[in-house]
């Protein structure tokens, strides 16, 4: 499914779709739901966070975590508790020790999680199962988003914002 932004705030309102998604989905996960954020460096990742963190109820400000590579923040809405930004631009490929560290596998685990990973191609075969955001720097306001990944999350999502599952 591809979308095209002309503008931040269009990219933003896509994430607060999805966020809307996620919080009116009836289906009981067995692990936390995966966004993975891949493609160009100021194609809109962080940007599309803003909007999928705002939609969660999030109102802290949204930076991207380069350094630290993951922050939480509480999320209280139906089942689930925690909202998860990663972002593995400085993730040597597949660097499980570091992984470790931050309790990566825990993250993912945990039903009670949704999780937003900038970068997830850093993590190659470690890459979590879920839907694929793939973000295109078209020109200077244009952005092109494709969602990929899991067929029946994908499926859920079409339906959800065009009310059919095509
Ligand atoms: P990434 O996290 O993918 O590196 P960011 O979201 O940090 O990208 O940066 C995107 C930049 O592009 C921001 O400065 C934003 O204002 C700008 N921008 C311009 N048009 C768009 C658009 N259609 N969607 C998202 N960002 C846009
Ligand atoms: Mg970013």
């Amino acid at each position: 499914m591809l979308l095209t932004t002309q503008s931040p705030e269009e990219t933003e309102a896509i994430g607060q779709k999805l966020a809307s998604w996620c919080l009116n989905r009836p289906e009981k996960e067995k692990r936390a739901l995966v966004l993975n954020l891949e493609g160009d460096l100021g194609g809109g990742k962080t940007t599309f966070v803003r909007g999928l963190a705002r939609g969660l109820g999030i109102s802290h400000p949204i930076t991207s975590p380069t350094f630290v590579l993951s922050r939480r923040y509480p999320v209280k809405a139906g089942n689930l508790k925690n909202f998860y930004h990663l972002d593995f631009y400085r993730l040597a490929k597949e660097d499980d020790r570091f992984l470790d560290q931050i309790n990566f596998r825990q993250i993912i685990n945990c039903s009670e999680n949704i999780v937003a990973i900038e970068w997830s191609e850093r993590l190659g075969r470690l890459r979590p199962s879920g839907l694929i955001l793939c973000f295109v720097f078209k020109s200077e306001h244009q952005r092109e988003i494709t969602l990929k990944g899991e067929t029946d999350l994908l499926n859920q999502v079409k339906a959800y914002l065009y009310g059919k599952s095509a």
